[in-house]
């Protein structure tokens, strides 16, 4: 269970980016990493210029990804693991792992605002998956599966917000949403292309391969 208690606006600000941890907040202006805000990274240095190592730079990369994601290191060397055993490219097998949790799925479908609230959600049992309940937020999905919000549960404000929230994130192409009948489905299994948040995988398989 992926845990982080400190202010999430700091990861951004650590990471130099939008991470988009906060879900409406980060595409207003009150995002702590708006030009207007404070676009540096946090505590008594963070406004000093630094010329990162090869092994900063790699760290810092897969410390971006996976508070992105919402994973503590241990799970996400097990993705690493596990994509380095898979076939393909590793780099883009981790971030497929990443991509089918269940808490990125209800996000990307636009059922909740952030990935940590998908995984609240989740966890309280809102959703279920090919028609059983399902609390688990890390559970992988595969092609075919659908993920539903059954009736009872429906009137949850966050969830009518979802196509809403689609029109403006955009639902990727392995993914196919039916807002009005709280539906998704996964169509296929993600592809490195679709996901288009700034990432450069081979930083992170340069890390774990040290
Ligand atoms: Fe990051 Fe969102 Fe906070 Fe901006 S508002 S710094 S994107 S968590």
């Amino acid at each position: 269970m992926a845990k982080y208690n400190n202010a999430k606006c700091r990861l951004c600000r650590r990471e130099g980016t939008k991470l988009f941890l906060k879900g409406d907040r980060c595409y207003s202006e009150k995002c702590a990493v708006s030009e207007n805000r404070r676009p540096y990274a946090p505590g008594q240095h963070g406004r000093a210029r630094k010329k990162l190592s090869d092994y900063a730079t790699q760290l810092r990369e897969k410390q971006k990804v996976r508070r992105v994601y919402g994973v503590l290191e241990k799970q996400f060397h097990e993705y690493y693991v596990r994509a380095e055993m898979a076939k393909g490219v590793t780099g883009a097998n981790l971030l497929a792992f990443l991509e089918r949790r269940l808490d990125n799925v209800v996000y990307r479908l636009g059922f909740a605002n952030s990935r940590s609230q998908a995984r609240q959600l989740v966890r309280h049992g809102i959703f279920t998956l090919n028609g059983h309940k399902v609390t688990i937020p890390s559970l992988l999905v595969k092609v075919g599966d659908s993920v539903e919000v059954p009736e009872k549960s429906r009137s949850i404000a966050i969830l009518a917000d979802a196509e809403q929230a689609v029109a403006r994130r955009g639902c990727p192409a392995w993914l196919e949403v039916d807002a009005s009948n709280f539906k998704g489905l996964i169509k296929a299994l993600p592809q490195r292309d679709d996901i288009q948040f700034p990432i450069s995988e081979h930083l992170i398989v340069e890390l774990y391969s040290k």
